[in-house]
């Protein structure tokens, strides 16, 4: 293995040097995240309205686009030195593989049981629960990392877990299902009988295998109508944004340390946490003219909200009974192709990621699933971990980026996010592996059936 200089195959931080504070982007905007909206007034949504759905803290935290550093309470960071921080490895393997100038780091989030980044939020959002006194919290979870990453969060504090699971992720990974249970959650297939936007969307949609959207709508129902509970979400918010910030924040603290600059930052985009996390100090720089990154989102071409979505205000989930989100969306009633096994499935996209998007602030791409698998198969056999298929997205646009370097001699600096494993997403890699595999690029009157569920009012124009 090449190796160069005194920058070794990780680097690692002491745990006195993870960080104290959170960094909220939104705070250095200079076009700040449009607010989210009634969506019987279209008014913005105040702390009073916002606070029967979330714990008041993470309310505070979701309306405050004014705080650079959010102080990171000492119980959570308890929690976070368990499995962080998490290392940063130069994927020297890969570079020998590709035969590339280019100098490649990834950020791994998959060293903990959850197996993802998600659990950086969970914590987080379970802590503020708990400290209001709450008993429990529900939520949806789609591929199942948000759920698993919650109910250890949850198991961890004493807190009742209640997970809406998008009946095909039920039915397909069962293991998941028994990795929340074994850690105290009830797992509910969605849409259900349980709820009664579920049993509408049942009666519409009969032998719908679900999707986020509809999983969202079920567990609001149920926080809502229950004493002492909470919805939690696991992206998306700009809280959650700001949670996993703690990722950009350690990959900056490692990379000063070598006095390494990235020149390229590529991470996935489902509804935005991981990429908003790690671009987050990076993103900083960059709007207050101290440095310039080329950052770009990849997301899967079957769902693809920032590369052919609108940016309209637009429900977070298909019963319509959330907040309306300014965001680059395909519309609440998209649901991606059955084939699709890749993650990454969620019909919008974070608000702040939607405005930096949408002022050039950051470029997207989108790649098909095929060649995500292909890109996965080849890191897991250089570099020895087996990715998640979603971080395999970064992964593809990655090697992309890299190949570029090689025809060009230029030696760039690229970082990207390994937000996880894929254990338990073996039935999408026996599906590439037996060629069953197909991609499945949405025609535009498909898109455009999506965009006819955009609600349509003044000033909502798109
Ligand atoms: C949930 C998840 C994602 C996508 O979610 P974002 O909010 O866009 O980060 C990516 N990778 C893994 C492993 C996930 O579990």
């Amino acid at each position: 293995m090449k190796q160069e200089g005194t920058i070794p195959y990780k680097i690692y931080l002491e745990e006195s040097e993870m960080p104290t504070s959170w960094y909220n982007m939104r705070a250095d905007m200079k076009v700040k995240p449009a607010p989210l909206l009634n969506p019987g007034t279209h008014e913005p949504m105040t702390f009073e309205e916002l606070r029967g759905v979330f714990c008041d803290e993470l309310v505070e935290q979701e309306l405050d686009d004014t705080t650079a550093y959010i102080k990171i309470p000492q119980e959570i960071r308890d929690f976070y030195r368990m499995y962080r921080p998490s290392p940063l490895v130069r994927a020297y393997c890969l570079e020998e593989k590709l035969q590339t100038p280019a100098k490649i780091y990834y950020k791994f989030e998959g060293n903990n049981t959850s197996g993802s980044h998600k659990l950086n939020s969970a914590i987080a959002q379970a802590y503020y629960a708990k400290k209001q006194g709450l008993k429990g919290v529900t939520t949806e979870t789609g591929a199942g990392q948000w759920g698993t990453a919650l109910s250890m969060a949850c198991a961890y504090l004493g807190l009742d877990c209640k997970v809406y699971m998008v009946k095909v992720s039920y039915e397909q990974k069962p293991f998941r299902r028994e990795v929340m249970r074994t850690y105290g959650a009830s797992v509910t297939p969605s849409p259900s009988e349980t709820t009664e936007v579920g049993r509408r969307i049942l009666a519409a949609h009969p032998g719908t295998t679900g999707s986020l959207g509809c999983a969202i709508s079920e567990a609001v129902e149920v926080a809502t109508s229950s004493e002492g509970y909470r919805y939690v979400l696991g992206s998306v918010l700009n809280q959650v944004l700001l949670h996993q910030s703690v990722i950009g924040l350690e990959s900056k603290a490692a990379m000063d340390k070598y006095g390494i600059v990235p020149d390229v930052i590529i991470g996935c985009a489902g509804g935005g946490s991981n990429l908003g996390g790690l671009i987050a100090p990076f993103m900083g720089e960059k709007l207050r003219g101290e440095r310039d990154y080329r950052i770009i989102a990849v997301e899967p071409a079957s769902c693809p909200s920032f590369t052919r979505g609108k940016f309209a205000y637009d429900f977070c989930d298909t019963g319509m009974i959330c907040p309306l989100a300014k965001m680059y969306t395909l519309g609440s009633g998209f649901i991606p192709s059955p084939n699709h096994a890749g993650g990454l499935r969620f019909h919008g996209m974070s608000s702040t990621l939607s405005q930096l998007y949408h002022d050039g602030l950051m470029e997207a791409k989108a790649v098909e699933q095929t060649s995500v698998f292909e890109a996965a198969e080849m890191f897991a056999r250089v570099e020895g971990i087996l990715p998640a298929p979603e971080s395999a997205h970064a992964i593809r646009a990655t090697i992309d980026e890299a190949l570029k370097c090689k025809e060009t001699g230029e030696e760039k600096t690229i970082l990207f996010g390994l937000t996880g494993t894929g254990y338990f997403d073996m039935v999408a890699y026996e599906k590439f592996h037996n060629g069953e595999m197909s991609d499945h690029i949405p025609t535009d009157a498909e898109l455009q059936a999506g965009f006819d569920g955009i609600p349509k009012f003044p000033g909502n124009e798109f």
